[in-house]
């Protein structure tokens, strides 16, 4: 059911010297900055002659950065597809733009009857667009998504056939695929509703996406061992299907295994806040608190697609929905974690930290039982504070152990479209949890939506890192708080799902 259009690479020179495999193309989608007449060069004289005339009669071609539909005579299925992305000169340019243009100009070529176009990307020479042909196919294979819903009730629009990039080696062609099947698949996840995307459903869903694949699928329906995830989903359980599970993918690579990449995603379905109910229309949208989740299955999906070598990756889906009722847990509970800690409950609404700390305490215990070179990782949509403090970008923070590895990583976002703002640990974020009495170790969070507190991103890091037991220890941790950067901010419910940070997480473990 998860949907991924095919994906072929043709030569660059392709559009000068047509092949078949040219032919069989009905429209040639254009991305590239101003002047575009400068970047046409190697693509044939009938792109050059229609991009030509076009900027001879449209002295604002170039200036809308809207994609527009040239009849173009000679070139495959007579159609060419502008997409403009501006000059391109400025510091703060990045490839996102490419990401943008493509996504607009390929869903423009469908619009316009298309269903195989040939993508061209044409970008500037410098490194932060090194993977411009790339970012530009994953966009235009990520445009042609649409939600489960609408393809379940077969209400889905048409979507393209296949996508043919000029540029792109078959090899990465193949790359480039492995990551849509993973990134549909975070999608299915992260935007569906939440009855047809309740805890088990997303496991079940995890069944079926990981059959054959040979990564390992466990399903643990009884929480017991995870006393935190076990609370919050304690008003819950009154429900039957809306009862928890945590989902553990295991992805065993053929051959050594030099590194383990373990990663705890936060999944929950609902989140009504609880007895902290959110009020004022806050709850609306909720349904894709389980993004972090989505990420962690759709990156092993990813690998699992790629047969990525020398790494295993274990992925912890932490599936729960924060329902309140009567068996509603409330704050100044306090409860011992997985890892023995005394957790004080501040807010009902803090629940992504409860669930991750039990998650990463796992991900401890099967670090320390003889994994080769370990890190870990958290995902999650944890906190609004950090979209309110960086916008979409995700906040990214680890421990010192970790710095090398989260530098490299940083480079990576940033070369693949999804750049993100690093923050580190303060003195002052561990203060903010410390205990206020001898009933507790740490305390989960204060009073107040995170929006409003001081720090609301970073000092969730403090929380994880004592709850879950690492604090003290060797472990590299990074925490991804993709809170801004999930779905799109475009729309206050439905926020299309993004896939980020998969493609930065793929080139993080193949390189
Ligand atoms: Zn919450």
């Amino acid at each position: 059911m998860v949907h991924v259009t095919s994906l072929a690479g043709l030569p660059l020179n392709a559009l000068a010297e047509p092949t078949a495999a040219t032919a069989a193309c009905d429209a040639v989608v254009l991305v590239a900055p101003s002047p575009i007449v400068k970047h046409v060069g190697g693509l044939g004289p009938s792109v050059g002659a229609v991009v030509e005339a076009a900027a001879r009669a449209d002295g604002a071609l170039e200036s809308r950065c809207a994609p527009i539909v040239l009849p173009a005579p000679g070139v495959p299925g007579g159609r060419l597809v502008l997409a403009p992305m501006g000059a391109l000169t400025e510091d703060v340019d990045d490839v996102r733009s490419v990401a943008e243009a493509a996504a607009a100009g390929f869903a423009r070529a469908i619009d316009a009857g298309a269903s195989r176009p040939l993508l061209v990307v044409r970008a500037p020479d410098a490194p932060r667009f090194s993977r411009a042909i790339e970012v530009g196919a994953l966009a235009a294979l990520g445009s042609q998504w649409t939600p489960l819903e609408a393809r379940e009730a077969e209400m889905a629009p048409r979507t393209a056939e296949s996508v043919a990039v000029l540029g792109l080696p078959e090899a990465r062609a193949r790359e480039m695929a492995a990551i849509e099947v993973g990134r549909a698949l975070c999608r299915d996840i992260t935007g569906t509703e939440p009855e047809r995307m309740a805890p088990r459903r997303v496991a079940e869903m995890c069944e079926a996406a990981f059959a054959r694949t040979g990564v390992l699928v466990k399903v643990e329906r009884n929480v017991d061992d995870y006393p935190l995830i076990s609370a919050v989903s304690r008003a819950s359980r009154v429900v039957e299907r809306h009862r928890p599970c945590v989902v553990r993918l295991d992805y065993r690579p053929r051959g050594e295994i030099r590194r383990t990449v373990l990663l705890a995603g936060k999944g929950v379905t609902y989140d009504t806040g609880g007895v902290d109910l959110k009020t004022d229309g806050h709850m609306a949208g909720m349904s894709r608190d389980k993004g972090g989740a989505g990420a962690v299955a759709g990156l092993v999906r990813a690998a699992a697609a790629l047969g990525l070598e020398g790494v295993r990756i274990v992925g912890l889906l932490g599936l729960v929905r924060n329902s309140v009722g009567e068996e509603s847990y409330v704050s100044d509970e306090i409860i011992r974690s997985r890892a023995g800690v005394r957790v004080r409950i501040g807010n009902t609404d803090a629940e992504g930290r409860l669930i991750l700390a039990d998650l990463l305490a796992l991900a401890r215990e099967l670090a320390h039982s003889g994994a080769a070179d370990p890190i870990l990782f958290s995902v999650a949509t944890l906190t609004g504070h950090v979209y309110r403090a960086h916008g979409p970008y995700t906040g990214a923070i680890c421990n010192a152990a970790a710095q090398p590895e989260l530098d490299r990583l940083d480079v990576l976002a940033e070369h693949w479209g999804e750049p993100m703002e690093r923050v580190r640990p303060r003195r002052e974020d561990y203060a903010f949890v410390a205990p206020r009495s001898s009933a507790e170790d740490v305390v989960s969070s204060n009073r107040l939506a995170s929006v409003n507190t001081p720090r609301g991103h970073q000092y969730p890091f403090a929380f994880l890192d004592i709850a879950s037991g690492l604090k003290g220890g060797t472990l590299p941790f990074i925490h991804l708080d993709i809170g801004g950067v999930s779905v799109e901010a475009a729309d206050w419910q439905f926020g299309r799902p993004t896939g980020v940070p998969i493609p930065s997480l793929t080139a993080y473990l193949t390189t």
